[in-house]
């Protein structure tokens, strides 16, 4: 694996030496996949007499490992790729391994000759896997008749290609503000202003990518530039992916109807530690009520301040929210987020954040400038651990034409002890990547870095397995945002800050002094924001949790803003549109709270003024990390913890916020993102 020839690379990589692929080259390489998935299968079928794991389970989780790689890879290209027509073809194969892997969860000759196996004598994590892939055969309908299972055959390849559409409208749609009078870029950054030149005509040109929209969001002082800015931003793909989404959520509960469950939500959560839909519901309940007064108390405060500002001012709407929140922050906490960029321009953020990942878990990066990547902005870095190669890692950072607009962690090949090391790609859209420009990041944007460093890690450090079904991260699904949400708080500590975070043109280390205004600054919010993410979750549960037939997803977008939100309803905010966790997360977008919260939890065991060194912190990698999803996440939780989450944790972290406006301070964990 150090040392890759040019076949070995062919083989479990679709590119070649040079990182490049065309069309037809990735076909011929997804085909033979799928070719070899097929013998593996048939391998397991041709088993007479008892079945073992070695003859038995071994190949059906060679399949398994056939099928996500090829699968994980097709829509890595489709995400990354520079050339449309190797996107497109990706695309297409994405649908193709898909259709394999559905087939294979309703396969009952499959099913039954797991079904068969002795276990009783298997280590935990090997009974662990085959009792969830028994009840995902069960949940997958692998009990019915043929005609049915042909029919939920039908049905969930139909969900796979309306899915892939849905986001490559998405990855593809790029709107576009013109601005005509320099003066409404005032507030901006000047390296914001300096990177967005006027053309001929005069105009200003900005997009909806990432790195050009927050900024507008945050620092223009144009009311009406930020209104522009957000409705551009929130009707991308729309109308498109209006009717994909209907159509999405009809299949979606036809296919929970033949199951027998009343709704998408109760199957998404089936198998899930959260169980049911009706516990979302009481967990969003909960935080709902937990964060209501303190919603109001912040709306109000920053409602107030803004009217000294702008007397005459009756009430803020959605798009006016950054920027008052800054504003705000800049007058009761001394701390103008602007003031913090500098310090953070996009290389040595990179370098500071691999350094710290690698002291804190034990491990070493190298970069490989010989492993193949699909275009130059990208990075490849072998894991060391203990002197041994255990992973790697690419970093795509930076938007391009095409790309995927989002920020994720990509799990590319699972990891298999003594068979195939783990690799996974981080996708972002971080400032940067231009010979002329430092990429100056908001301090929001390295919380999210450090987000995906957690995933990356889960992924690498629990990819050393048995399995490949239980490799990474592959706990329950409602378990992956923890170890993110984990590393996020790192970000907050000072001394860990001025070890990378340095001024971009003089060389000054982040002062203390500045990172403690940044930490109280940010806790301000966190009802807020506590509630958009309510927001978001209880839309998620709602248009899964109701017949789809007379479903609006406009009128429910409204309601459930107005219901959870204080600022006033933008017309025409169609956000659903480019809201691509309904894709993946479907209805489970409680993910991120349910986590945040045993997140919290687990950061507060840490030593607070010694994080990166004290011992806790290889304790929680050897037991959160390492055993990937080899155990239950309830497990993993009582295993660090010593008993299951509480929400003390969290609720000390959104009673911090009205702390800081007195003086008295935070302890400095925490954040609003
Ligand atoms: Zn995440």
């Amino acid at each position: 694996m150090n040392q890759l020839s040019t076949e070995e690379t062919r083989d479990t990589h679709p590119w070649n030496a040079q990182g490049e692929i065309d069309a037809s080259g990735l076909e011929s390489w997804v085909q033979s996949r799928l070719a070899r998935q097929r013998e593996q299968i048939d391998t397991l079928l041709a088993v007479q007499g008892e079945k073992t794991l070695a003859n038995t389970l071994r190949p059906y989780d060679d399949a398994v490992a056939t099928l996500s790689a090829t699968g994980s890879l097709a829509s890595l290209l489709d995400s990354v790729y520079p050339d449309k027509a190797v996107r497109d073809k990706a695309r297409e194969l994405t649908q193709a391994v898909s259709e394999a892997a559905t087939a294979l969860s309703l396969n009952q000759e499959v099913y039954r000759a797991l079904a068969a196996m002795d276990v009783s004598s298997a280590d935990p994590g090997t009974t662990h896997y085959v009792s969830q892939t028994l009840l995902n055969y069960r949940l997958a309908g692998v009990d019915k008749d043929d005609a049915t299972r042909a029919h939920l055959r039908q049905l969930s390849d139909k969900a796979t290609e309306i899915a892939l559409t849905f986001a490559k409208h998405v990855q593809e749609n790029v709107n576009r503000v013109e601005v005509r009078d320099a003066a409404e870029l005032e507030g901006l950054p000047e390296d914001y202003i300096r990177n967005h030149p006027a053309d001929e005509h005069g105009v200003i040109t900005l997009t909806t990518d990432f790195p050009d929209m927050q900024p507008v969001m945050t620092f223009a002082r144009s009311a009406d530039l930020r209104l522009r800015m957000f409705r551009a931003y929130n009707t991308r793909a729309y109308p498109a992916n209006r009717q994909l989404l209907l159509d999405l959520l009809a299949v979606r509960q036809e296919t929970a109807t033949i199951l027998g469950f009343r709704s998408w939500a109760d199957l998404a959560t089936a198998n899930q530690m959260m169980g049911s839909a009706a516990n979302m519901k009481k967990f969003i309940g909960e935080l709902e009520v937990a964060s209501r007064q303190g919603a109001v108390q912040e709306y109000e405060m920053v409602l107030e301040f803004a009217r000294k500002q702008q007397p005459g001012l009756t009430n803020l709407k959605s798009s006016d929210r950054g920027f008052w929140y800054e504003q705000y922050r800049r007058e009761a906490f001394d701390f103008d987020s602007q003031s913090v960029r500098p310090f953070f321009p996009y290389a040595p953020v990179e370098q500071g954040i691999l350094e710290t990942a690698a002291r804190l878990f034990h491990v070493s990066f190298k970069p490989n400038k010989e492993a193949p990547v699909w275009h130059p902005q990208v990075s490849a870095w072998d894991v060391y651990d203990r002197g041994q190669l255990c992973g790697r890692f690419y970093l795509d950072m930076h938007p391009r034409e095409g790309k995927d607009k989002w920020f994720s962690a990509a799990p590319l090949i699972p990891g298999v002890a003594g068979r195939q090391l783990p690799e996974v790609a981080l996708i972002c859209n971080f400032p940067g990547g231009k010979s002329d420009d430092p990429g100056l990041m908001q301090y929001s944007d390295v919380v999210t870095f450090f987000h995906e460093f957690g995933h990356l890690m889960h992924a690498i450090l629990g990819g050393q397995q048995k399995w490949a079904g239980i490799s990474g991260i592959a706990t329950e699904g409602d378990f992956v945002e923890v170890p993110s949400q984990m590393l996020e708080e790192f970000f907050h500590d000072a001394r860990l800050l001025a070890s990378f975070a340095r001024h971009y043109q003089t060389g000054e280390p982040i002062p203390p002094a500045l990172v403690e205004r940044m930490n109280r600054a940010s806790a301000f919010g966190r009802a807020d924001g506590v509630r958009t993410q309510l927001f978001y979750t209880s839309y998620s549960l709602d248009v899964h949790n109701q017949p789809p037939e007379n479903l609006d997803p406009d009128q429910l977008l409204e309601e459930g803003y107005k219901r959870m939100m204080p600022y006033e309803w933008v017309e025409g905010n169609r956000m659903y549109a480019s809201f691509t966790h309904l894709i993946g997360y479907t209805s489970n977008y409680y993910t991120y709270m349910f986590d945040k919260v045993i997140a919290l939890d687990f950061f507060r065991q840490f030593d607070h003024s010694d994080l990166l060194d004290g011992p806790t912190a290889m304790r929680y990698r050897q037991s959160i990390l390492e055993p990937g999803g080899s155990k239950p996440g309830t497990q993993l939780i009582e295993d660090f913890l010593g008993r299951q989450q509480t929400m003390d944790a969290f609720a000390a972290w959104v009673g911090e916020e009205f702390a800081g406006a007195s003086g008295k301070g935070s302890n400095g964990v925490g954040h609003t993102a």
